[in-house]
């Protein structure tokens, strides 16, 4: 099995813990043969209307880098395989878009992840996102908000975690199919598709997206796919060899990663 990893974060997320030296450190233990830290880029967060109920900060990208480019350069030093990559993630927000467009070209990102999290002004982390509000108003939203990000003005590689919605929800039923909204996840799977973006398979909780949306990914021509933990602490590529074999079953032959510079590279599931 080859491992990779294209969605990890650090102690420079607000909800990371981990200096990025340990996580390098446990990606050469776990044997990975690509990681890629990316930690939180929400522009969004704090932004005109929008809350946070905790004291959640913006990124310090400098200290990142500096931290990044400090590990890269220990890894060079003793010639390790591991490919190590300096990504972000960048929380998408339709208002933003402009100060995405000048932050994201202020460092040399090798690979960006494209994520939704707010729906009506708050992060779906939170209770407060759900409160009065029926399931299928707030799924639905945050499948619009999917389908705005996929043009968002600036570069970016995946599309992380379709369903990411769904795990705090307070509802007695809070699954989201494709049955729930075949319109917007066609749009959502065939636009990721015809951009040339990789879908992200996210495993941090539970799988995001479903199985059966990833089998109608595969059906409508899709075989770009990203792994990607979302480990905040310590859980580098989290169940790898289990996802790996669903993917292989529904078909998919590789994981795509990305280095920069528009280059990306096919790692075979094996
Ligand atoms: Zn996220
Ligand atoms: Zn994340």
């Amino acid at each position: 099995m080859i491992y990779v990893d294209s969605h990890v974060h650090s102690r420079n997320s607000s909800d990371g813990r981990d200096p990025i030296a340990e996580i390098v450190r446990e990606a050469e233990e776990k044997g990975l043969a690509y990681l890629a830290t990316t930690d939180h880029l929400d522009l969004e967060l704090k932004y005109g209307d929008n809350h946070s109920p905790l004291k959640w900060k913006h990124i310090n990208l400098d200290a990142y880098y500096a931290e990044w480019q400090a590990a890269k350069a220990a890894l060079d030093e003793k010639g390790s395989p591991l490919e190590f990559r300096f990504g972000i993630e960048a929380g998408f927000g339709e208002n933003v878009c402009g100060r995405y467009i000048a932050t994201l070209a202020e460092y040399p990102f090798d690979v960006v992840v494209n994520s939704v999290h707010f729906v009506g002004g708050w992060d779906v982390y939170f209770p407060h996102a759900f409160l009065f509000k029926r399931k299928a108003k707030v799924y639905g939203e945050y499948l619009d908000n999917i389908i705005k990000s996929l043009d968002a003005p600036y570069h970016y590689d995946i599309v992380a975690h379709i369903g990411y919605v769904t795990r705090n929800a307070p509802y007695r039923d809070k699954s989201l199919g494709f049955a729930d909204f075949p319109d917007k996840f066609e749009r959502i799977l065939k636009g990721i598709i015809d951009r040339g973006k990789a879908l992200e398979i996210n495993t941090h909780t539970t799988l995001y997206p479903a199985v059966e949306i990833i089998e109608k990914y595969y059906e409508y021509g899709g075989r770009k796919i990203s792994f990607g933990s979302d480990s905040h602490h310590a859980e580098l590529c989290k169940d790898f060899d289990a996802t790996a074999a669903m993917l292989r079953e529904i078909g998919f032959t590789h994981f795509t990663v990305f280095e920069g510079g528009g280059k990306e590279k096919q790692i075979p599931i094996a």
